[in-house]
């Protein structure tokens, strides 16, 4: 069985986040945490590479437009379409707009539950109702009201993998394998070796 601590995701600054300068506090997050950053690159996306990424998994739709109605209804207010998948595919054409209209930067982040933690650092899909300490509930306002009538994606900084399988699936998608860099830190020792002692002189 392969160690927890070989667990990675995948990070996007979206265009909000570069234009709001918050490359750095953003990093800081996931870095302060123990976690190990192995892949970084910066990058206009294409549309095609957008829809790749938000369509590879098959339940992805489906998904997106439970979750949205879902928060609408939670609140009293009346979701713009009641069919989840006609409110998913309106999701992805305001996508396509928002992650290509700018620079983004792409990173993995290793580490035990990477996936599991990063997302709760992160915080919820929307920034209104996104816990207080998360980046998207500290950083940004946005809401599915107010992204829906102006018909356009939800600006939340931050794209990170929802699962080990999507991670498994999104890495790829934007990375090779040898813009993956495997190394040691020093304070590794002290987050997952068994023994501790090993520590004193
Ligand atoms: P995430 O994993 O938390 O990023 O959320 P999803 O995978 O469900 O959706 C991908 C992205 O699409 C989100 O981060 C938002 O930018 C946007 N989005 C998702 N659902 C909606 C929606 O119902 N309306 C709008 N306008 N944007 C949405
Ligand atoms: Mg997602």
């Amino acid at each position: 069985m392969t160690h927890p601590k070989t667990e990675r995701t995948l990070v996007i600054v979206k265009p909000d986040g570069i234009q709001r300068a918050l490359i750095g506090e953003i990093m800081k997050r996931y870095e302060r945490l123990g976690l190990k950053l192995v892949g970084l690159k910066m990058m206009v996306p294409t549309e095609s590479m957008i829809e790749n990424h938000y369509l590879i998994d098959p339940n992805w739709k489906k998904n997106v437009g439970e979750k949205a109605i879902a928060s609408y209804v939670k609140k009293g207010e009346t979701p713009p379409n009641s069919d989840p998948i006609k409110v998913a595919e309106a999701v992805v054409e305001n996508l396509k707009k928002y992650m290509t209209s700018g620079p983004v930067i792409a990173m993995v982040w290793e580490g035990a539950h990477a996936v599991e933690l990063v997302r709760k650092i992160t915080g919820g899909t929307e920034p209104r109702s996104a816990g207080v300490g998360t980046i998207r509930g500290d950083f940004v306002l946005d809401s599915y009201q107010m992204a829906d009538g102006d018909a356009r994606a939800i600006r939340n900084l931050i794209h990170a993998s929802g699962t080990i399988p999507e991670a498994q699936k999104e890495i790829p998608l934007w990375f090779s394998h040898t813009e993956l860099i495997s190394y040691r830190v020093p304070h590794e020792a002290t987050l997952y070796d068994a023994d501790m002692r090993s520590l004193i002189g």
